[in-house]
């Protein structure tokens, strides 16, 4: 028998009460975390948002609140009325903050049962991951996606109330949109009014930012969702959300030290000093000294040991002489034994064209002094894992070797980004043993209290990328793509080598990482028509082509266009990272899974016909 709630009011949470508040009368509401039966005394532990009290019913107290105690189960939403007392000496929890004191129940409302729940949200983990999704109001009862979702609103606020501060607004861009190239592929809404014709989710507010500058808003930005119909990983949902910005006038360093002002603030929010400004890196300088664009600092990176080897060894070797030959080192890993060493095989990437040597010990017996030079070079401790990446001089991958002046090649990229990755799998797997990666979960598991900042100088460790290439070439059509989207402005001095040498092109594009995943990335804009129409030229797109679909924004751009540059963070990738939390889904109230299926509310899902047809659509489902 359910009860009435009448007029009762909460008068606390289930957080809220200490030692201090004995001998009060409270009502306290919230759902049964764990129930007790001692027989003549039955212990409920309340839960709400902000913790959990335990109630005590005591048939002498409470004649009829005991005999309700004894039907009530986990998740039964009730209300107790009672007085605050002091728990004795020993029944003390010093892990609760509620732990000095229980309430002695004198009334117990019980507002609603529940079903025998899939799985209870009092337990830390659950490890089928569907069904959480699938009861995903369960799981968001469990303290640690509370604690998620609290931490991503505190981000989120800092992040609006630092912008606010520095005179950005924030502005809302249409959803009902059309394309924007931010190369995936769009979610498509088909229209009802204009039979035939489709609008485009944004993937990004990138045009409509753009055009609020040429509007005149100044200082641009908007916590947004972009949606994105990309194929799935653990970092990548269909909708995300984006800190976007834009601004008039700016500088790369303007944009720099805007983004380096939020995110201290976002950080500061949950308790972590994060020192500014963020460290700096050109995309080849990323490459050579890390082998990837989103380096993760809190290990080595690679070291250049092409100097240890003759040339003779080289050959001996079958390394090609011309191309990068790197070493990479992971802490503390121990001696690996020859079954452990295979078993990292499947690690390494075959087909950059590149090759490496883990059996260091082996080595050592033909060339004794190649090894001490790397040990050297490395600075590598005996204990350290040392693997030498290099080209393969057995497979010659196609690739374009031109080579411009302090430029990397691709097929030297192609080397270098072998040896980045197998860095960061080889860091992946071993650490236990070198817990670089253990200082960043305990920071985040012991944020500093306001006022004593936890420092988070080596557990987070951010970095911008700078000059990027302007153009990716393609090497199976021959033709250059954007390595971003189109409206990245090329570095001046390089704009004469659009067509001449694209390859050779430097994009005003910046990065930003943290911990080995890309948070951002922006760039200073084109402002000009002129050179807006050269960069689709460039790219391949027509006059036509580019009018079609950006006609709008060609027109905008000839009516007085500022400079101006902006940028755009994964709000989801960074409470991910201040959640300690293994996936975007960890951090979202309702994701979906890696196959873009909403387990909850069951979308997608087949329509009526009659919608299909008020929408002029006929499915034809090829299997
Ligand atoms: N629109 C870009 C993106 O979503 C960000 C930017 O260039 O501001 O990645």
């Amino acid at each position: 028998m359910l009860d009435f709630l009448g007029t009762h009011q909460r008068t606390h949470t289930c957080g809220q009460l200490r030692a201090a508040d004995a001998g009060q009368t409270v009502t306290l509401m919230g759902w049964v975390n764990r129930r007790r039966d001692h027989g003549n005394l039955i212990f409920l532990d309340l839960r709400d948002r902000y913790g959990i009290t335990q109630i005590v019913l005591d048939k002498e107290i409470s004649p009829e609140g005991h005999p309700k105690a004894e039907h009530v189960r986990p998740e039964y939403v009730v209300a107790a009325i009672g007085k605050v007392r002091l728990r004795g000496a020993d029944a003390i929890n010093p892990k609760m903050e509620t732990g000095e004191i229980e309430i002695a129940a004198t009334e117990l409302l019980v507002l609603n049962d529940s079903k025998v729940p899939p799985f209870s949200p009092a337990e830390p983990a659950i490890a089928n991951e569907e069904v959480r999704l699938k009861y995903r109001y369960l799981d968001l009862r469990r303290q640690e996606m509370q604690h998620n979702v609290e931490i991503r609103h505190k981000i989120a606020l800092a992040v609006r109330e630092y912008l606010n501060a520095q005179g950005f607004y924030e502005i809302e861009t249409p959803f009902l949109t059309a394309s924007t190239p931010e190369g995936a592929r769009d979610y498509l809404v088909p229209s009802r009014v204009n039979p035939g014709t489709f609008y485009a989710l944004p993937q990004s507010p990138q045009l409509f930012k753009q055009i609020l500058m040429i509007s005149g808003l100044d200082k641009y930005f908007q916590i947004v969702r972009c949606f994105r119909d990309e194929d799935l990983r653990a970092d990548r949902q269909p909708e995300f959300t984006q800190i976007d910005l834009e601004m008039t006038f700016p500088q790369q360093d303007t944009v720099f030290a805007v983004v380096e002002g939020f995110m201290a603030a976002a950080f500061a929010a949950v308790g972590i000093a994060l020192p500014t400004p963020f460290p700096r890196i050109t995309y080849d300088e990323a490459m050579r000294q890390y082998g990837i664009d989103k380096p993760d600092l809190r290990l080595p990176g690679l070291t250049d040991v092409r100097a240890i080897f003759t040339g003779e060894q080289l050959q001996t070797l079958a390394i090609d002489p011309a191309l990068p030959v790197v070493a990479l080192r992971i802490p503390k890993v121990g001696e690996l034994s020859r079954k452990e060493r295979d078993d990292n095989k499947p690690l390494f990437e075959t087909k950059k064209g590149a090759k490496y040597i883990d059996d260091l010990k082996r080595l050592e017996k033909s060339f004794p002094d190649a090894v001490a030079k790397l040990r050297e070079l490395t600075q590598a401790q005996p204990d350290d894992l040392v693997v030498i990446v290099a080209g393969d001089a057995a497979t010659h991958i196609s690739a374009s070797d031109t080579k411009f002046a302090g430029r990397l090649s691709e097929r030297e990229i192609a080397v270098l980004s072998a040896a980045g990755n197998f860095r960061v799998e080889l860091a992946k797997k071993y650490a236990d043993r070198h817990g670089a990666f253990a200082v960043t979960d305990s920071v985040v598991q012991n944020p500093g209290t306001p006022g004593h900042l936890a420092d988070g100088s080596l557990a987070f460790r951010p970095l911008w990328v700078t000059d990027f290439p302007m153009f990716e070439h393609d090497a199976e059509t021959g033709a250059w793509q954007p390595a971003h989207h189109p409206f990245t402005s090329p570095h001046e001095e390089d704009m004469d080598r659009l067509v001449s040498d694209p390859a050779s092109v430097r994009a005003r594009y910046y990065d930003i990482a943290m911990n080995g995943l890309e948070l951002g990335s922006g760039s200073i804009r084109i402002h000009r028509q002129d050179i807006q129409q050269q960069i689709f030229r460039a790219l391949g797109i027509s006059d036509e082509e580019a009018k079609k679909r950006f006609g709008f924004f060609l027109e905008a751009l000839q009516y007085g266009t500022p400079p101006h540059g902006g940028i755009a963070l994964g709000l989801d990738r960074i409470v991910m990272i201040l959640a300690g939390a293994a996936s975007l889904r960890e951090v979202i109230a309702f994701p979906k899974t890696a196959k873009a299926i909403d387990l909850m509310v069951d979308a997608p899902s087949t329509v009526r016909d009659q919608q299909l047809r008020e929408l002029h659509i006929r499915p034809v489902v090829r299997s």
